[in-house]
């Protein structure tokens, strides 16, 4: 059986620039191998979620990898704290969190604390305290980022954020979503864990010295996105397709992890546009010896396009073409390249847009489709497809799927 390598390239698509005389970022790139891939094998554009639905990449993820996201989308903090390393149990509830400066009246100064690096004292701080009868768990994840678990019993997910999003205002107090008293317990317990955050991390050395330096203490810990874990069906149970994640950022490492899959480490990646996209194209392929179906997630373009590079996103896509060449004469390989959404550099967020897909492999169809880009790919032999439309495709060309009838 074939192997299946299947690259999510983050925000790939885009919108026409005017500085490129109207072509998106992929399509002015230079990127012989991507166009070489849609050459040789059959392209499409993708509704990631569906028609008129702008996705976050979670729920894009789930989408593409054949999730109903009605029953098995909880919110992106589980997401982030599995992929930070926390392991997670059912029934428990978990948030991101942001190492912020608040001043006495809680009114938020900046939301990152000055983008704060050494933080993993502060987060071992923080993590371990029960509230009530809830034990909460901290983990860091990068610079400011941090992950929290609340674990105990009649908690509930459906919470609102504490974090408003801005800066000179003061922070929110967490709510139930609907009338439930589950909410009002969980929203309670994590007031409280904010308050204490406040009074705890306001008077370490550490922020007191960045105070004396002019640097943004991180005197609290925002928290936002919460969700109660629910474990997902397996995705070897789903497509019986041993499976491993390769990804630089927390997000996406958890949501190969919630899937069921080993998240592999490669070194120098980053989850930014100066990850070593080479290092992870080996590291992908020297893991086939021990699994069926590789994951590999890229960030760099959806982080350009959200600080609205077009220039950088154009470059990144050459670098990651690159990275690709040993692809080009891979056997038994079936090779999916596609994004989750596209992230339009003028508006620095996702839209709705389709996106480009390409699978390429042995004993497959080409089409008529030499360059893999948003408007080329629409011409392509897979049509006009939605997220959930990918895997069946994939456990088709590799022989896996089921006869229907007799
Ligand atoms: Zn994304």
């Amino acid at each position: 059986m074939n192997k299946v390598l299947f690259i999510i390239l983050d925000g790939l698509g885009d919108r026409p620039i005017k500085e490129f005389g109207g072509k998106t970022p992929l399509e002015a790139a230079t990127k012989p191998n991507l166009d070489t891939l849609a050459s040789e094998g059959v392209t499409g554009i993708m509704y990631p979620v569906d028609i008129g639905i702008r996705p976050g990449s979670d729920i894009a993820h789930l989408s593409i990898f054949g999730y109903d996201i009605s029953k098995h989308y909880f919110g992106r903090g589980p997401f982030e704290a599995v992929g930070y390393g926390l392991e997670l149990k059912e029934g428990d509830v978990a948030l991101r969190g942001n190492f912020a400066t608040v001043d006495d009246n809680f009114n938020v100064i900046d939301r990152r604390a000055g983008r704060i690096e050494n933080t993993e004292k502060l987060a071992k701080l923080l993590n371990g305290m029960q509230i009530d009868k809830i034990k909460i768990y901290v983990k860091l994840g990068v610079g400011h980022r941090a992950a929290v678990v609340l674990r105990g019993q009649g908690l509930d997910g459906k919470i609102s954020d504490v974090d408003p999003h801005q800066v000179n205002i003061k922070i929110f107090k967490s709510k139930p979503l609907v009338n439930c008293k589950r909410g009002e317990y969980t929203a309670s317990i994590v007031n409280k864990f904010v308050k204490k955050s406040y009074q705890i991390l306001s008077k370490q050395p550490l922020n007191k010295k960045r105070v004396e330096q002019g640097l943004y203490p991180a005197n609290i810990l925002l928290v936002r996105g919460a969700g109660k874990v629910i474990i997902l069906p397996s995705f070897k149970e789903k497509y019986n397709l041993k499976a491993a994640a390769i990804a630089g950022a927390g997000l996406y490492k958890g949501i190969g992890k919630l899937m069921g899959m080993d998240a592999l480490p490669v070194s120098r990646t980053t989850g930014k546009p100066d990850t070593n996209v080479d290092n992870k194209i080996k590291g992908a392929l020297s893991a086939f010896k021990n699994y069926d179906f590789i994951y590999l997630h890229i960030k760099g373009a959806d982080v350009l396009a959200e600080d609205g590079n077009f220039l950088g996103k154009k470059e990144f896509i050459e670098k990651v073409d690159r990275s690709l060449l040993p692809l080009l004469k891979k056997k038994n390989l079936l090779i999916v390249i596609t994004t989750d959404h596209t992230t339009s550099c003028y508006l620095k967020n996702h839209t709705a847009d389709p996106v480009p897909i390409l699978i390429k492999g042995d004993n497959i169809y080409s089409d008529e489709v030499k360059s893999f880009d948003e408007r080329s790919c629409a011409a392509g032999f897979l049509g006009h497809i939605k997220g959930k439309d990918v895997m069946p495709i994939i456990i088709d060309y590799l022989g896996l799927s089921k006869l229907i009838g007799g």
